[in-house]
């Protein structure tokens, strides 16, 4: 007679922490509440390649001030396509409308050849993973804060998503190892730390398409490196979508779109972009020449 409702309690548990790791992605990208709806006829997205399309996408926030220009790009399956850009130009906008918080004003946004607009909210964000810009903790164990990215992850799929964290030496050396509370009374992690706690999350959610928001915030070089090394673990057979501050992130990536204005001015790979002497070029010389003081 206990049986079922524990049963269920648990099942209820569950999907309470299943929602508050997609409400850490919420927090993490916007200042406002979400303003659309499900299609009446949504359908539930189906993931097979991971392929994304931008197909001329406008969009503005508000009438008087257009910010994305007829914006269009493919993300091929498994690559990783990278944007960067002055500040403002609209690189985080490209990934709020690609979680569909927002619907372009016109164009469309395409996952392996579905509108995102057509499915269900709930579906499209199942496929997609992200490491925002500043990870929200839970006052709760490290290894906990870990599993939040698949509820029902086993101890040694944690233990592996530590690993390929590089969080295994940090975790190490804390005073109860994963069984460190993190929060308030408890540990504090670094911003390096906590982006590799979220990659670590995402390892676990092993999503279709991931979205990488680099901090603007300068991390030491060590633990600069030791996300770079994480994140080629989580890219991995992925497809992934990069927002860089720094440049010296992406030069691996297969095609660096340089958005200025709501527009993408160039793109191509890191040799190709050098050569264009274009805007890439100037700001890669920049970023050498501030490394270099
Ligand atoms: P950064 O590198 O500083 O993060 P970005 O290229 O990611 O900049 P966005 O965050 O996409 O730029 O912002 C593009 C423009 O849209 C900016 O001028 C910004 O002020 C504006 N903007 C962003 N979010 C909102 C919002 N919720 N309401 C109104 N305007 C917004």
């Amino acid at each position: 007679q206990i049986f079922m409702p524990l049963n269920f309690l648990g099942f209820v548990y569950r999907e309470i922490r299943g929602s508050l790791a997609n409400i850490e992605n919420l927090f993490a990208l916007l200042d406002t509440t979400p303003k659309v709806a499900d299609a009446a006829s949504a359908t539930t997205l189906k993931v097979s390649l991971g392929k994304v399309e931008f197909d001329n996408v406008k969009f503005n926030y508000h009438v008087d001030r257009q910010i994305l220009n007829g914006v269009s790009f493919t993300i091929e399956p498994g690559s990783k396509v990278a944007v960067v850009g002055e500040s403002g130009a609209g690189k985080s906008t490209l990934v709020k409308l690609l979680f569909r918080f927002y619907d372009p004003t016109s164009g469309s946004i395409r996952i392996d050849g579905q509108s995102i607009a057509q499915v269900s909210q709930h579906s499209l964000r199942q496929h997609i993973g992200i490491v925002p810009q500043d990870t929200v903790l839970f006052n709760d164990t490290i290894f906990e804060n870990i599993r939040y990215g698949r509820p029902d992850a086993s101890k040694d799929e944690v233990t592996e998503a530590i690993k390929l964290a590089h969080l295994k030496t940090f975790i190490g050396n804390l005073p109860e190892g994963a069984e460190t509370k993190v929060g308030e009374r408890g540990l504090k992690l670094s911003g390096g730390e906590k982006q590799r706690v979220a990659i670590a999350r995402a390892i676990l959610k092993r999503p279709a398409i991931m979205v990488f928001d680099e901090a603007t915030s300068s991390l030491d070089s060590q633990s600069e490196q030791a996300i770079l090394r994480a994140l080629r673990e989580v890219a991995k057979g992925h497809t992934s979508l990069v927002i860089a501050h720094r440049l010296s992130t992406i030069v691996d990536a297969d095609n660096i779109l340089v958005m200025r204005d709501g527009r993408i001015i160039e793109q191509g790979d890191h040799d190709t972009l050098l050569a264009q002497q274009g805007m890439y070029a100037g700001l890669w010389q920049a970023q050498q020449r501030q490394a270099n003081e």
